[in-house]
């Protein structure tokens, strides 16, 4: 084989088509839409297709109670109105995280403390969050980012120790699991997001659109009054005798999912658990091929994760210094000339760094008011959060494929080991 590198002339090592070849079921898509468009179905929930989605879902998850939402950030917004939290109130967040993740809670006045990745796992530390809890804390928001699981045990054994609601960001995390049982089943609530499209979007993809799911009664009905005015039913559904009081209009947001794009994701949502099994073989296969390679490896996972990365792909940390200090970019950009998608730029969405929290932005929030629900924002800069700043150039993603081509898997192993073997040939 010649072993100069492609991106100094040689030949690329990928001749496979590096393109994922699995094909969402689009003529079941335009089917089950345009039965509702044919029926004039377009608008409710409670009832019907959105129904049926909610009965699937659970089905999946194995969870009591779910609410289809128009979006994962409304799913979330619900769930934090369910757990309690208000004007005032604290909740947690990792600094590598989203803000439409808890963009529901800002708006409530309730304010942001981030805290740390663990930089081996990539997702929030237990341990980090636990120094950050005070008297004013109710919510801890981890993020399943990328689907792999956070570490569900000390976290609910932290909720449980401070009296605590675990508002599960499960974005990426449809049909996740911790030690055998799904996310959503698990913590005490869970938003899931629908965003994009199928084989690249969220799991569960519909264009748009979020599932809340837990196992609490009332975590359920808080959620439900919160998000889904005028849901057919929902005042027979009501138990609790002071939401009974309400009116169909219940709290006035109508955060309902469309049924247009419920349709879509009950096509998702069938080819699940087999994207999930196809996807983890493959990352197996890669896995496997790429073992104890210098400067490259996996982002670790707690041994009770079961997860596929069908959102964001592989997440792997990179040892610029086992490569003679070769940084991310430079490594990607070789491994791309051979053919591998492999990207340097993913600790983006850095959210103590964002604006709102670094700068003066007199009027943002209406003159005179300091801040959302009049709560001023707390200051951060630079340096506030080390070992998450500190992963920006150690990390980087494979866009990973359910159905690769035949041998690509290999050809991917083989370019990954061709740049590394000469890595000093980059310097
Ligand atoms: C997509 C996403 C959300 C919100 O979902 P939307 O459906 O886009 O509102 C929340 N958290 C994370 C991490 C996401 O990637």
């Amino acid at each position: 084989m010649n072993n100069t590198l492609a991106i100094l002339g040689g030949s690329a090592a990928v001749t496979a088509d590096a393109t994922e070849q699995y094909e969402r079921p689009v003529e079941e898509e335009k089917k089950a839409v345009c039965e509702l468009i044919d029926q004039g179905f377009l608008s409710g929930s409670g009832t019907g297709l959105p129904k049926k989605f909610e009965e699937e879902f659970k089905e999946l998850v194995g969870c009591k109670y779910v609410l289809a939402t128009s979006h994962g950030h409304t799913a979330l917004a619900s769930a934090y109105f369910a757990a309690g939290l208000g004007a005032g109130d604290e909740f947690i967040h990792p600094t590598i995280g989203y803000l439409g993740s808890y963009a529901g809670a800002l708006h409530m006045g309730a304010t942001p403390v981030f805290c740390e990745l663990d930089p081996k796992t990539l997702l929030a530390d237990p341990a980090d969050i636990e120094k950050r809890i005070t008297p004013k804390t109710r919510v801890i928001n981890p993020v399943h980012m990328c689907g792999r699981v956070c570490d569900m045990d000390a976290l609910l054994a932290i909720c449980e120790k401070h009296n605590l609601v675990l508002v599960e960001d499960a974005a990426h995390a449809h049909g996740s699991e911790w030690g055998g049982i799904k996310i959503g089943n698990l913590g005490h609530i869970a938003g899931f997001s629908c965003q994009g499209t199928s084989p690249r979007g969220k799991p569960t993809a519909a264009g748009e659109g979020g599932i809340v799911a837990t196992n609490d009664r009332e975590l359920y009905e808080r959620a439900l009054i919160y998000c889904h005015l005028h849901r057919s039913g929902a005042l027979d559904e009501l138990t609790n005798p002071v939401y009974k009081q309400l009116e169909p209009q219940l709290l006035g947001w109508k955060w309902r999912a469309h049924p247009l794009a419920v349709a879509i994701a009950r096509i998702s949502l069938k080819t699940l658990p087999e994207r999930i099994e196809k996807f983890i073989a493959t990352r197996e296969e890669l896995v496997e091929k790429i073992k104890g390679i210098p400067g490259l490896e996996l982002a670790h996972n707690y041994p009770k994760s079961k997860h596929a990365e069908l959102y964001g792909g592989l997440k792997f940390l990179y040892d610029p210094d086992a490569l003679g200090g070769l940084t991310a970019e430079c490594f990607c950009e070789a491994l791309n000339a051979e053919g591998v998608p492999m990207g340097a730029n993913c600790i983006s969405h850095i959210e103590h760094l964002r604006s709102i929290y670094t700068q003066d932005l007199p009027g943002l929030w209406g003159e005179g008011h300091p801040g959302p629900a009049n709560i001023p924002l707390p200051r951060y800069q630079d340096g506030d959060f080390p070992v998450s700043e500190g992963l920006r150039g150690r990390v980087l993603a494979l866009a990973s494929w359910i159905e690769p081509a035949p041998g690509l898997i290999d050809q991917v192993a083989t370019a990954i080991r061709k740049v590394v073997d000469n890595y000093q040939a980059l310097l």
